[in-house]
């Protein structure tokens, strides 16, 4: 396409929230990219926040890291995985950074002598954020999810600038918008009347929807599409069900089969030419229904209740359990509760055990259990980030004789700070955005597994931390068989700790699961499953 004929998708939703609008527009996406089309996406998150980075999982799920250093909602993580392309601090906009920039543009007297107001002010910012993204690089489709659900307050300024867009656009510009069927057990019947609604609260914005997608627990039949058509105004083959899948790596073949794209296409005038064959997602998505045999993985953690905390390490190990035949069973141990009794009960048939990373003491001492357990028994260990640090602490407690040592993070008095506050933390005082982010370069030691795992001596992984392995105990665990395997070269900070002796016993301060794709999955996750596969044909169970 033509430098200026980049377009528009947005995302909205209705209903509820929850259904998924990240997956459906990366599975769009996936789609207009297996046509051969330049895609990215971008997410609008209605919340004062700059960024996730100062909320709580509780709050928001898994906070994920941009290679350029932005702390950003966890449906990036989506769009990486799908598209197999990088996003940056451009894909992920808050209403806070909005009227962070109109404020600061106020300020500099940009609007000298007018008053500054939601309309036109904000909703220009809003345009200028979503057209500079497919400027910059020139896409071919620009994807916008807009966060939250269409007739909240906070989400209208967002509506107000994609009507406007639409405007100025036409076919330039198209919106998805995704609806909830609920189906009433006592009268056996499904309801589109919530649809209906949330549709006329899209139209009283001035937006007609281009596409619905219907997000459903059952198969909805043809006359029930027919009539959300009618009754939505819209035509009838851009009526969509997307039925609850076993994972969301079936969605893209499941909308490909309901010609979501092509009618996407001609509605945006682009003739569509052939259906994409799909050929390498298809072939993932069948290697993993073949898989029948099961790798066990305990993942130790404090926020393993909730569903979306730890997103990214999942998707990294069913990615590489699928890519090593196996079907992933996963098991979420709570580091809070975890006792020296229920150790063997609890870890002891797993063949790989992954720590997790975290913040503050809250089940610390668990995942220090769990540990000591894991490199007593042989059982192949993967710690991420504080999970590494932990592996550091236990090690010192345990096998150095430091009985005391800890990271400055929970005792910032103790002799033994095997982890401290690295140097330029010192003189921070603002903690939104202010970690150590993004990608670094990492050089691994020759030889070691984790080189052989990625197969080169220098990579590139993100990272998002404050507190640092402290090098003036690296000697002392050198020389008892815990080697610094991965450092920084341009600071020497060490990335990355390997045990002698065990079958696999490695630490990771940096957070390899942004990285892995389903297309391209993690080196390091792949030679972590690969162990945990060794280790159960060891143990024979
Ligand atoms: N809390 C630790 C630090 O800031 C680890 C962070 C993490 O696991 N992401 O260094």
């Amino acid at each position: 396409m033509k430098q200026d004929d980049t377009r528009y998708i947005f995302v909205t939703g209705g209903v509820v929230s929850s259904l998924g609008k990240g997956i459906i527009a990366a599975s769009l996406g996936k789609l207009l990219q297996a046509r051969g089309y330049k895609v990215t996406i971008q997410k609008f998150d209605p919340y004062i926040n700059i960024d996730p980075g100062t909320l709580n999982p509780y709050e928001h799920g898994e906070c994920y890291v941009t290679d350029d250093g932005c702390e950003t909602d966890l449906d990036l993580g989506h769009y990486e995985r799908f598209l197999n392309v990088q996003t940056s601090r451009n894909n992920n906009v808050t209403t806070g950074r909005i009227y962070q920039t109109v404020i600061r543009k106020e300020r500099r007297g940009d609007y000298l002598g007018k008053t500054v107001q939601v309309i036109p002010h904000i909703t220009d910012e809003i345009k200028r954020c979503v057209k500079s993204l497919g400027e910059k690089e020139h896409y071919d489709f620009v994807i916008t999810e807009i966060g939250g659900v269409v007739g909240d307050i906070e989400a209208l300024p967002f509506i107000e600038a994609v009507r406007q867009l639409k405007w100025e656009m036409g076919r330039r510009c198209a919106v998805v918008h995704l609806t909830y069927v609920p189906f009433i057990k006592a009268a056996k019947e499904y309801k589109t009347k919530p649809t209906q609604h949330s549709v006329k609260q899209l139209q009283e914005s001035g937006i007609q929807p281009d596409i619905l997608v219907l997000r459903t627990e059952h198969h909805l039949e043809e006359d029930m599409l027919q009539k959300v058509a009618l009754f939505c105004n819209v035509a009838p083959d851009a009526v969509i069900q997307s039925i609850d899948m076993p994972t969301i790596y079936e969605i893209p073949p499941l909308l490909l089969s309901q010609g979501m794209d092509s009618t996407l296409l001609k509605k945006m005038g682009v003739e569509p030419g052939p259906d994409p064959e799909l050929k390498p997602w298809r072939s993932f998505v069948d290697r993993m229904k073949r898989a029948t045999e099961e790798v066990h993985i305990a993942l130790v953690g404090k926020y393993v209740s909730l569903q979306d905390a730890y997103k990214s390490i999942d998707e990294a190990l069913l990615q590489s359990a699928i890519y090593n035949d196996r079907k992933l069973k996963l098991l979420l141990v709570q580091s809070e509760n975890l006792k020296e009794k229920d150790l063997e009960k609890k870890l002891g048939h797993c063949d790989g055990i992954v720590v997790a990373p975290g913040f503050g003491s809250r089940g610390v001492e668990g995942k220090l259990l769990a540990l000591r357990y894991a490199r007593e028994k042989g059982i192949p260990t993967l710690g991420i980030c504080l999970g590494m640090q932990c592996m550091a602490i236990e090690y010192a407690r345990n096998v150095l004789g430091y009985k005391d040592a800890n990271t400055a993070e929970i005792d910032a008095n103790t002799a033994h700070k095997v982890i401290d506050l690295m140097d330029n933390q010192k003189n921070v005082t603002d903690l939104g955005g202010s970690m150590r982010l993004g990608g670094y370069p990492c050089r691994l030691k020759k030889n070691s597994k984790l080189e052989q795992a990625y197969g080169k001596e220098l990579i590139r992984e993100r990272h998002r931390h404050r507190y640092e392995f402290n090098s003036a105990f690296l000697d002392e665990f050198e020389q008892h068989g815990f080697h610094a395997v991965g450092i920084n070269p341009d600071n020497g900070l060490i990335e990355a700790l390997e045990l002698d002796g065990h079958p696999w016993y490695i630490g990771v301060q940096y957070h390899p699961e942004y990285k892995s794709t389903v297309l391209n999955p993690s080196p390091l996750f792949m030679s972590f499953i690969q162990a945990a596969i060794a280790h159960q044909a060891k143990t024979n169970k």
